[in-house]
Formats: C-alpha cells, sequence, structure tokens
C-alpha cells in the first residue's frame, strides 16, 4: 500500500547525511514498515543554517503574498487525505474514523491564520508617549528558524497545527517528528513544498530525541514542542540556559464531569467517543469520570452498553470505533496500570485485557471503578483506553476532585444547563473546559487560544497567541520635535517643572 518508490521520495526530504537508518513498525502486524533516515546532531546544525537562508527571504515576502502557499496546501490536503490516512494508520495503528479527525485539524488552521494573519501580523499604531510629539509603531518580527518537536500520538495534526503559523509569521522550521511517525509527517512536508513553498524554508530531521532534538534545541531560534511533561521540563531548561523562548504542549489527566441535570445518554456517548478516540492516546481525552450520585447508576450502565458495542478492528476503511495502541511500550503501560489497579482492589467493569489476536499492540477499551489513590492509574498519565469512574455528592466535590491533579490540560462538563456547565467549568484549572463534548468543538475553534495549566504546558496553540507566539515585538518610536534633552539655555530645574507640569497635565485630561 506504501510503495517503496514513495518512501524514497518522502525519506529524500530529510536532513541526513549518511546512509543510517531507522526500521519502523506497521502497528497493524508488528512487521517492519519501512526503513527511514538517521540525521547526526551536524546534520541539523546544517539543517538550521539552511532554513535561516531561506528565512532571510521568506521574511520580506508580504504576509499576504504568503498565504497562497497555504491555501494550495489547504486544496492538497483534502486531495490526498486517503493516501496520508493510510500511511497514518499503519504508523499509529489508529482508526481510520479518529485519523479522519486528525488529518482535518490543520486544515482549519490554514483557514483561520490565511484570513487572520495578515491583519495579526500588520504593523500597529501605539500611543505614543505624547499625543502628537510621538509616533510609535508595533511590528512584529519572525524569530528566525523555529524547532518544532512532535509526538508520535497525533503526529499529522501536531506538526502542521504548529508550524503552518509559524511558516506564515515569516519563520524558516526545523520539524522533529517522532521517528516512527515521520513518513506522514514528510507526506505532509512534500505536499507543503508542492504547494510552492519556498525550498530549504522547512528542514525535517529524524533521530533520537536525547540526540537530535537536543541539538535542535541547542541550535534554534524558539522551540515549539510537543510531548511529555518529563522531556518538557528537560528542553525548557535547556532553552532557559540559551534564553530563547519556547511553548510547551504536555500530559494531562482530564476529568469529565457528568452533571445531576445532564442529558445522560448525551453524556455516555459523548464520553465513550472521547475517551477512547486513539485508544486513549490522546492528550485531551479525559481518564477520570467524576459522575453526580442522582445519575451515576444510569450513567454507567448507559456508558458500558455504548463501550460494549464498540468494534476494534485493524481495519483501513471506517468499520472501526478504536484501533491499535501504538507501541509495546505503550502497551506495557496500560497492562501495569490496569494489573495495578486490580491487585489493589479496584473493578474492572468491562475490558481489562490485550487483544493480540486482533494486533500486536490491541487492547480493550477498559472502565474501572473503586479506584483510590495508592493505585497508578489515579493520578499518572495512563495514555490509553483505560477510564476510572468516581461517584460524586454534589458540584463542590467534583470541581475538587478533579482539580486534584498537578495537570491541567482540558476537561470536559455535561449538563443540559449551559449555564450550570459554564458556571462550574469557569471552577476547572484546565486550560480548555468542553461542555457537552470531549475534546473536538475547542480545538476546531481556532479563534482561540488552547494550552496547558499547571504541568500541562506552557504557552498555547491556536488564537493570536499561536500566531505570535513565532514572532518578537519590536517597539519603533519616533521623536518628532526634541522632548528629552533640554535646551542649553534653560536651567534644568525648570525643564523638571515644565514636564512635571505636562504630566499633570496629560494625566489630568486623562489622554495617556
Ligand atoms: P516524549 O516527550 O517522549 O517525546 C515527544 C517528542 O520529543 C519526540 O519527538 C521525542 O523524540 C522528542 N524528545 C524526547 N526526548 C527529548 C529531549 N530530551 N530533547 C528533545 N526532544 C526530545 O513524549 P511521547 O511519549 O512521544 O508523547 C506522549 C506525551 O505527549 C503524552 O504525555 C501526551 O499527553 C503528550 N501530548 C501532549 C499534547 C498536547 O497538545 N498537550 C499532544 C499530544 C501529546
Amino acid at each position: 500500500m506504501i510503495s517503496d518508490a514513495l518512501v524514497a521520495r518522502l525519506c529524500d526530504r530529510v536532513a541526513a547525511s549518511t546512509s543510517d537508518t531507522f526500521s519502523t513498525v506497521n502497528v497493524f502486524t508488528g512487521g517492519t514498515l519501512a526503513k527511514v533516515p538517521r540525521s547526526s546532531p551536524e546534520d541539523v546544525a546544517e539543517a538550521v543554517e539552511a532554513a535561516r537562508k531561506a528565512q532571510q527571504v521568506w521574511a520580506g515576502v508580504a504576509v499576504a503574498d504568503r498565504i497562497p502557499v497555504f491555501e494550495r496546501f489547504h486544496a492538497l490536503l483534502l486531495k490526498h487525505t486517503e493516501e496520508i490516512l493510510d500511511i497514518l494508520q499503519a504508523e499509529t495503528g489508529k482508526s481510520r474514523k479518529d485519523g479522519f479527525l486528525e488529518v482535518s485539524a490543520p486544515l482549519v488552521t490554514v483557514g483561520h491564520y490565511a484570513r487572520k494573519a495578515p491583519k495579526l501580523l500588520a504593523p500597529q499604531r501605539r500611543q505614543g508617549m505624547l499625543p502628537g510629539l510621538v509616533k510609535t509603531r508595533e511590528l512584529r518580527v519572525p524569530k528566525g528558524v523555529v524547532g518544532t518537536i512532535t509526538p508520535w500520538n497525533y503526529p499529522f495534526a501536531l506538526a502542521f497545527m504548529d508550524i503552518i503559523p509559524a511558516l506564515i509569521a515569516g519563520n524558516g522550521v526545523v520539524l522533529k517528528p517522532d521517528t516512527q511517525t515521520a513518513l506522514c509527517t514528510l507526506f505532509g512536508v512534500d505536499l507543503l513544498y508542492q504547494a510552492g513553498l519556498p525550498q530549504g524554508l522547512l528542514q525535517v530531521v529524524i533521530g533520537d530525541g536525547p540526540v537530535v532534538g537536543t541539538a535542535l534545541v541547542d541550535t534554534a531560534d524558539y522551540i515549539g514542542f510537543t510531548g511529555s511533561t518529563r522531556t518538557g521540563r528537560e528542553i525548557a531548561a535547556r532553552a532557559g540556559q540559551r534564553l530563547v523562548g519556547y511553548s510547551l504542549e504536555l500530559g494531562g489527566k482530564n476529568p469529565l464531569l457528568v452533571l445531576a441535570d445532564a442529558n445522560v445518554h448525551q453524556a455516555a456517548v459523548g464520553a465513550v467517543q472521547t475517551c477512547f478516540s486513539n485508544s486513549g492516546q490522546l492528550c485531551m481525552s479525559p481518564e477520570r469520570l467524576f459522575v453526580h450520585t442522582a445519575v451515576y447508576d444510569d450513567f454507567v450502565q448507559r456508558f458500558l452498553n455504548e463501550v460494549k458495542r464498540m468494534n476494534l478492528a485493524a481495519a483501513y476503511d471506517y468499520s472501526a470505533d478504536m484501533g491499535s495502541l501504538t507501541s509495546q511500550r505503550q502497551l506495557e503501560t496500560v497492562i501495569k496500570h490496569v494489573e495495578d489497579a486490580r491487585a489493589k482492589g479496584a473493578t474492572v467493569l468491562t475490558g481489562g485485557k490485550a487483544r493480540p489476536e486482533l494486533g500486536p499492540f490491541f487492547y480493550e477499551p477498559t472502565v474501572l471503578t473503586d479506584v483510590t489513590p495508592e493505585m497508578l492509574c489515579y493520578d499518572n498519565e495512563t495514555f490509553g483506553p483505560v477510564v476510572s469512574i468516581y461517584r460524586v455528592a454534589d458540584d463542590t466535590e467534583a470541581v475538587e476532585r478533579a482539580n486534584a491533579t498537578s495537570y491541567g490540560l482540558n476537561a470536559s462538563v455535561f449538563s443540559k444547563s449551559i449555564a450550570h456547565g459554564e458556571h462550574v467549568a469557569a471552577q476547572l484549572k484546565a486550560g480548555t473546559v468542553h461542555i457537552n463534548d470531549g475534546h473536538v468543538v475547542g480545538l476546531g475553534s481556532a479563534d482561540a487560544p488552547m494550552g496547558g495549566m499547571k504541568d500541562s504546558g506552557v504557552g498555547r496553540r491556536n488564537g493570536a497567541e499561536g500566531l505570535l507566539k513565532y514572532t518578537e515585538s519590536q517597539n519603533i518610536s519616533v521623536q518628532r520635535v526634541p522632548l528629552t534633552t533640554p535646551p542649553r539655555w534653560l536651567p534644568f530645574g525648570w525643564y523638571v517643572k515644565s514636564m512635571q507640569g505636562l504630566l499633570r497635565l496629560i494625566r489630568r485630561s486623562n489622554i495617556r
């Protein structure tokens, strides 16, 4: 399905000077999928320099003239969706339904920034120090070369949702995808070049995080990172040494609240859809469900019914509701969390076992109750199809328990009353809160920033912040008449008095 010729063409895009390779896995079979080139730290340095050279020209292109490249990319994404899905499924093992949502996300990003970027990046007139006498403008200058580091779980969406605004803002980009999911990312990079992106502006390097990722963090002018909180901390420390900026999109242990006035059927269906998206390997997926006691029994019954109806399959069509976990490592984490919970007294309401007959890394959607703080899955991110349900007495208890985590990425609230849902949402410490949905509508509302509070991140993607973070603001102020140096003939004391008088007048008139 993925031809050798295609692999060779895509791998040509990787900045790698030796013939060293990595093997990637076909997740549905466990066999070898492809051999992808291995970059060295020297290749990273060269890639950054090449991107820098191309960036110096790109920065001189007017923002409005950059946009058509991304409009053409949008059209190419729509045209090639099925080919991208084939690669994405083979590399991640996700269901085609989940893949479709993933490939759609960058379409929203392109549409949003194509409309908003020219205005957001245009020079803005600001109030000068003194009206009429000082002219001040704020300019947005590209950072230079942005290093983008992405994980394996949503490799296509996360790469392009982040590099598109970086490129539109006038930067070059060096992208380091996770090795296992390099091909689908390279397919998108190839489409960007087909769409007319200037050669060299977007570079791809592949290699182990601590080697190639570190080399990128040590050379780029800004780091956009998505991955685990542990790696995020290391990157922040290194970037801090060089005083370069960064944004970090990290892990979560997301709560989903079913309030007493929820539409219980809608909550059960919505919870299944969000908890088991990409087999729970979604940073925004809820792993903790807090259900009001008045609707607890009804919710649990309906939720279990929906879970048991899910179709698990290694299928390259839209028949499967859930696919595979992506790796042996992820499967081992899931087994460890479930077995630990079981051994310490948790009840497994459904699931709780691997399904090797479907594929090497398949695991059933699993629902636990009686989970207590000693258990690993209580407050550690499982990143798999495992959720725990807790009964709560009222909204106060639900909010307190939802917030009792070091993470703060996403939360969901189900209630028939929008006002009630919004009231509870405002008390949750999470960068995104979805009402009557799990994770889709906030992600798709690209006009609003999203990201993590607490250990879930620093900075935001989407919205104005998701674009402006790739720029430096520059204040250009013009003194139209000499103000800051008094004439020689004027005693300085008189100058002080006249300036103070002026400041008083300005304050009284409330113009500054
Ligand atoms: P990870 O931190 O192990 O790896 C992420 C990327 O960083 C990979 O490309 C990896 O090669 C690279 N890397 C690893 N060590 C590095 C280092 N020392 N320096 C530079 N780069 C390094 O994370 P993962 O296991 O691949 O991804 C899963 C995690 O990502 C989960 O915690 C999940 O919640 C989180 N995630 C967050 C978001 C979000 O938007 N907040 C989205 C997806 C995934």
